[in-house]
């Protein structure tokens, strides 16, 4: 079987992915990114959920920086769909940063084309159509991770790993602590088509969170499950193709445009963490703070995101970002499972990967001051006197 080596190897190419890939590559660490599909983003691409929600706290406040604020900037840079934040990029009043918050929507092929384009820039290695389905681990330690493509089997060798699956399917795998949650997901059919001329995004299903009465659906589902997976999938194309037949004859006026490739999941497995995150977290001080982030539900909220709760209790050279992180219940899940937060924390476990050395070992301290180097806000208090 071949065998590859890198300091760093992230599985999933996602946002948080792409997130920690860059970080790391930024240290000089040599980094690879293994992707199951053949296109950068994960659900924020591939899922069609191309909404970069607030990197403000809702109270004229900016909370992300570095790597998230780059990829919301590369997000607009060659055309946005929707929602361009006049009021932040045009030097708008503080009343007018608080009345629109720092979002926007962009155009989710054109997002994977370009963060490819960043990665292969910045040194990254992407395996692509490759699927982690092993670890081997020895004393808390990943030594090496297992690979299937559709033609080769292959195996990754690293020094440090990180998680950004979504379903914290490396944790699994390497025996870390995970856990998958009692509720279920609403299905969400979500489709572009060209209507005269002009791209449109059409949101079928559950276009909020999952609520109690559509976690009771019966075709909502906890998004592991491969055969249950194959049906929702299903579901969505049959939805998707009678929406477009019972338009009529008129339909092929404004055709089909994209299809999700992968099933909209919001939540399904997470890592327990050393310290999971908590809702009450608001304005917490955390002295292991890898950065903030904010509530996109509501104008207010600011939390100290903990280094504590993208590392589990078992495997030393293994952290998880993205929507899989340790959180304490849906509440604050539903808060950090966002792209913008994904991107945080993806950047957060790509400078500890980089940092590991082979005993799994690494500081925080020194984590916590390359983050800082790259003008990330650890504190509430370094945004708020
Ligand atoms: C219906 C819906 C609506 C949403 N709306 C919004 C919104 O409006 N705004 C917003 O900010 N967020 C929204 N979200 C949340 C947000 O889109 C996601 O949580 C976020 O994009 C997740 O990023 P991620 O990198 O953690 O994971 P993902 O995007 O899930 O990426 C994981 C990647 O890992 C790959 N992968 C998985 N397993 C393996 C493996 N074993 N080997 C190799 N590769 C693997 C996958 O192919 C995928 O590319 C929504 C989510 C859903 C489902």
């Amino acid at each position: 079987m071949k065998k590859y080596e890198f300091d760093v190897a992230v599985v999933g190419g996602g946002f948080a992915g792409i997130s920690a890939a860059l970080s790391s590559a930024r240290l000089g660490k040599k980094v690879c990114l293994v992707e199951a599909s053949f296109m950068l983003g994960g659900l924020a691409t591939s899922g069609l959920i191309s909404y970069y929600l607030p990197i403000c706290d809702g109270r004229g406040h900016q909370l992300f920086y570095s790597i998230p604020f780059e990829l919301f900037m590369l997000s607009l840079k060659d055309g946005y769909e929707e929602k361009y934040p006049t009021a932040w990029l045009e030097n708008g009043t503080l009343e007018d940063k608080i009345n629109h918050r720092f979002e926007c929507k962009f155009n989710p092929n054109l997002f994977a084309l370009q963060t490819e384009r960043l990665l292969l820039e910045e040194g990254v290695e992407i395996f692509y159509g490759s699927i982690v389905r092993g670890a081997k681990t020895t004393n808390g330690v990943i030594e090496e991770i297992e690979v299937a493509s559709r033609t080769e089997n292959f195996i990754i060798k690293a020094t440090s790993f990180v998680d950004c699956t979504g379903d914290a399917s490396l944790c699994q795998y390497a025996g870390e602590e995970t856990a998958i949650p009692s509720f279920k997901n609403a299905p969400a059919y979500w489709y572009y088509t060209n209507e005269d001329g002009a791209y449109k995004l059409k949101q079928k299903g559950s276009t909020d969170f999952v609520s109690e009465k559509d976690a009771l659906r019966s075709d909502s589902i906890h998004g592991i499950d491969t055969k249950e997976l194959s049906i929702y999938m299903q579901g969505y194309h049959h939805a998707i193709l009678d929406d477009f037949l019972s338009a009529g004859k008129d339909s092929p006026s404004h055709p089909l445009a994209t299809l999700c490739t992968i099933p909209t999941i919001r939540m399904s497995r997470k890592l327990i963490s050393k310290n999971d995150m908590s809702f009450d977290d608001d304005h917490k001080f955390n002295a292991d703070s890898a950065g903030l982030f904010g509530d996109w539900t509501r104008p207010g909220p600011i939390y100290e995101l903990s280094f504590s709760c993208l590392v589990g209790k078992k495997i030393k050279n293994l952290s998880v970002a993205g929507r899989c992180i340790g959180n304490k219940d849906l509440n604050i899940w539903n808060i950090t499972r966002v792209i913008p937060v994904c991107a945080l924390s993806g950047e957060a476990c790509g400078v500890i990967a980089s940092l590991t050395d082979s005993n799994g070992d690494y500081s925080i301290e020194e984590a916590q001051k390359i983050l800082v180097s790259r003008k990330v806000p650890l504190h509430v208090s370094d945004i708020i006197q």
